[in-house]
C-alpha cells in the first residue's frame, strides 16, 4: 500500500526523535479522522511520548466510547490550551485531511509556527503546504486502514494496543459503511484479519457506531425520508434538506445525520444525492454519487467543498432554499459539461 519508503523513514526518524506530538484530525471529526487520531495518540504514549488530540471542534456522541476519546482537547472550546500545546510541541501529526483550511480556525494557531508537521491521509489532490512530510494515499479505504499500514511499515505496529487496534477498526467501518462501499482491495480484509487477530470486540464497536440510536435520531430519520427527500429523475439525482427547526424539532445533537445523504442515493436510477443541513451561518451539505460522477469536483466548483470521487462536502451562505435552487441549476450545467 505505501511504497514511499523515503515519507516511511522520515515519519520513523520524527517520531523517533520527538517528545511533544500534537495530532489534529479535521473540523467535524468523523469516525475514521477520530480513530486515526486516537489509535495514533495511543500509539506514541506506549512508545513514552506526551501525545495529545487536538480537534477543531467537538464530535459526535457515538464516538465517545473510543479509548482517549475523554481527554481530547477541542480548540473551540479551549483555544488558549490549544494553541499553547501547538506552540510547545515538536511534532505535529495531521490525518484524514489534505488542506489546511479542513481544520477551519484552528489552522491560524499554526501561524508562525515552524514545527515539522505529517499528513497521514487518503483524500485526493493534497495541498502542498498541509506538511512537509505528506504521506497520501487515495486507494486506501480511509485513513486508519492507512494508517495501520504506516505503522506496520514503519515497524511500530508491537505498540498497537487492543484499544488502539479498535479505533482503528472503527475508522474503517465507518468510511466504509461497514465495507459497504470503497472497499473493493483485499488488502483491506487483510488488515481487518489483523486487527481481529489483536482481540478487538467487533460486534460490541458495530453495536456502538451503527445500532445505538436515540429515539430522536430514528424519528428525525423517517422525517427527513417522509417529508424532507425530494427527487429530480430528469437529472438523476435525490436530496434530503433539513432546517434548524427540523432539526431543534427532534433535538439535534452531532452526528444525527451521519449516513442519512447514503439513503437517498439507494433511489432507484439516482447516481448523486446531496443532504442540505441548516446551520447558523451557513448550510452544510453533504454529497454522495455512485459510478464516476465526481461529487469531489462538483463541491468544489460549485459549494466551496472537496472530498473523495463518491463521497464529498461542502458550504453554501445563502439562505436554505436559494441553495436548493442554486443546487439544482449547478448540477444541470455540470451534468451536460461531462
Ligand atoms: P461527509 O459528507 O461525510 O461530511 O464527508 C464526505 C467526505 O467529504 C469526507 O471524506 C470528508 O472528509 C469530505 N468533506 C466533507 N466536508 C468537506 C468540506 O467542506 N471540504 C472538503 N474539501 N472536503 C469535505
Ligand atoms: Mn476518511
Amino acid at each position: 500500500m505505501i511504497n514511499d519508503k523515503t515519507a516511511i523513514n522520515s515519519l520513523k526518524s520524527y517520531v523517533n526523535n520527538a517528545q511533544r506530538v500534537v495530532i489534529v484530525p479535521h473540523n467535524n471529526p468523523d469516525g475514521d479522522a477520530l480513530g486515526a487520531a486516537l489509535a495514533l495518540c495511543n500509539v506514541l504514549k506506549n512508545m513514552q511520548k506526551e501525545a495529545v488530540v487536538v480537534s477543531p471542534n467537538a464530535f459526535p456522541d457515538f464516538l465517545m466510547w473510543m479509548h482517549g476519546a475523554d481527554q481530547v482537547v477541542i480548540f473551540e472550546r479551549n483555544r488558549k490550551k490549544a494553541k499553547h500545546l501547538v506552540e510547545d510541541a515538536d511534532l505535529v501529526l495531521l490525518v484524514d485531511f489534505n488542506a489546511l483550511s479542513r481544520m477551519k480556525n484552528m489552522q491560524n494557531i499554526f501561524n508562525g509556527v515552524d514545527t515539522p508537521r505529517i499528513m497521514i491521509d487518503h483524500h485526493p489532490y493534497p495541498e502542498a503546504e498541509t506538511a512537509q512530510i505528506q504521506i497520501s494515499v487515495p486507494e486506501a479505504s480511509s485513513t486508519c486502514e492507512l494508517l495501520y499500514n504506516v505503522l506496520d511499515a514503519a515497524g511500530f505496529s508491537r505498540y498497537i494496543t487492543k484499544e488502539a487496534a479498535e479505533c482503528i477498526y472503527s475508522g474503517i467501518m465507518t468510511d466504509t459503511g461497514a465495507l459497504n462501499y470503497n472497499s473493493g482491495r483485499p488488502e483491506t480484509y487483510l488488515t481487518v484479519a489483523e486487527l481481529l487477530r489483536m482481540g478487538i470486540d467487533k460486534d460490541r464497536i458495530h453495536h456502538m457506531i451503527f445500532h445505538n440510536n436515540s429515539f430522536d435520531r430514528m424519528r428525525l430519520l423517517g422525517h427527513a425520508l417522509g417529508e424532507k427527500m425530494v427527487l429530480i429523475p430528469e437529472l438523476k439525482a435525490a436530496y434530503i434538506y433539513l432546517s434548524s427547526e427540523d432539526l431543534q424539532k427532534f433535538n439535534f445533537k452531532p452526528g444525527d445525520t451521519e449516513g442519512f445523504v447514503n439513503q437517498a442515493l439507494w433511489i432507484e436510477g439516482v447516481d448523486v444525492s446531496a443532504l442540505f443541513t441548516e446551520k447558523d451561518d451557513l448550510v452544510k451539505i453533504s454529497f454522495r454519487s455512485r459510478g464516476d460522477f465526481p461529487v469531489n469536483k462538483f463541491s468544489e466548483k460549485c459549494f466551496n467543498g472537496g472530498g473523495h470521487l463518491n463521497a464529498a462536502g461542502g458550504e453554501s451562505r445563502l439562505p436554505l432554499n436559494e441553495t436548493l435552487e442554486r443546487f439544482q441549476t449547478k448540477l444541470k450545467a455540470f451534468r451536460s459539461d461531462l
